[in-house]
């Protein structure tokens, strides 16, 4: 097994109107490092790719990245650098990025060209940012990877921003964490979601519980199903009372807390997802907490509660 560090600079339009909703964000580089299974450097790939959906460079991406269009002109396509780099990779690989999003975007420019995604389903992967966060105490707290360098005291002898330079910095904030107990926070890319009840993914970590459900047609399916819409207990699966019921602080996740005799409060999240074809899907998450954050979170659920619009007569007399 090795681990594959990729990182991946992307264009995007200008304009809302020159946007492809089907490819939001054209890759232009793919950079990745190969390392073994006891993390040391084996092998690299870089390549600059030649675009075809967005002609003029957005100008966060040229002031960012430092690539000129004049400079991709006579690279090599998509298909012919995702094809070398897929070969490059092998087989028995894990994949590892800087944050949640790049192989989310890898492959929607991979279906966007018809070439087989990484997987049928979801896939582990580490999120080296959010390994350094837990690893630092913290795990709110994601910082960029140059602040991860400096604080982990990494010599900087290549600059950042360009993908090999970022997926060599992020190979040697990978290496620096090391411990089993670590290493257990695996995340999972779910660009393509269960496709049914069997292949969803149940995990249960150190401290909190991952459920990613297959999708649905519509949110009211989905929240209309059992185990979605459960707040019992990860732990023992015992019936446990709502203390606060579930309530969306905004529209993308609801948030409720039950009690459990054996093991306290137990905060339930739902992140309510859409799949790249328009499924509905959730990302359903289970942790202990404390008195305390119960008590705040009922907090927010009252505020909620006090902002929803009130009805509305709609007859006209
Ligand atoms: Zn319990």
């Amino acid at each position: 097994m090795n681990y594959i560090v990729l990182d991946l600079e992307w264009n995007q339009s200008g304009t809302p109107e020159g946007n492809n909703e089907k490819i939001p964000f054209e890759i232009i580089e793919i950079g990745a490092v190969k390392l073994n299974e006891d993390k040391v450097m084996i092998d690299e790939f870089s390549a600059l790719i030649k675009p075809r959906i967005y002609k003029t460079m957005h100008y966060v991406t040229g002031k960012l990245v430092h690539i000129k269009m004049q400079e991709l002109k006579h690279e090599q396509p998509f298909e012919d650098v995702i094809g070398r780099f897929k070969e490059w990779c092998g087989n028995d690989v894990i994949y590892c990025t800087w944050g949640p999003l790049d192989l989310t975007e890898l492959q929607r420019n991979m279906k966007y060209y018809g070439i087989d995604t990484f997987s049928d389903g979801p896939f582990a992967f580490y999120d080296v940012q959010k390994l350094f966060a837990i690893d630092s105490g913290n795990r709110a707290d994601r910082v960029s990877l140059e602040t991860a360098v400096d604080r982990l005291g990494i010599h900087k002898d290549i600059p950042f921003h360009r993908a090999f330079s970022d997926a060599y910095y992020t190979a040697k904030v990978f290496g620096v964490l090391k411990g089993e107990e670590i290493m257990d926070y695996v995340s999972y890319d779910t660009f393509t979601p269960p496709r049914d009840k069997e292949h969803e993914v149940h995990r249960i970590f150190k401290d909190y519980d991952k459920y990613i459900t297959r999708t649905f047609t519509t949110r009211e399916n989905l929240l209309a199903d059992r185990e979605v819409k459960s707040t019992n207990c990860y732990l023992c699966d015992k019936i446990s009372a709502k203390e606060v019921k579930l309530f969306a602080p905004t529209g993308k996740y609801y948030i409720g807390v039950s009690y459990c005799e054996n093991h306290g409060y137990i905060k339930t999240k739902i992140r309510i997802r859409k799949s790249d074809d328009g499924g509905i899907y959730a990302v359903k998450t289970q942790r202990q907490i404390t008195r305390e954050d119960a008590e705040s979170i009922l907090e927010r659920s009252n505020k909620v509660k006090e902002t929803k619009p009130k009805g509305r007569i709609t007859k006209k007399s």
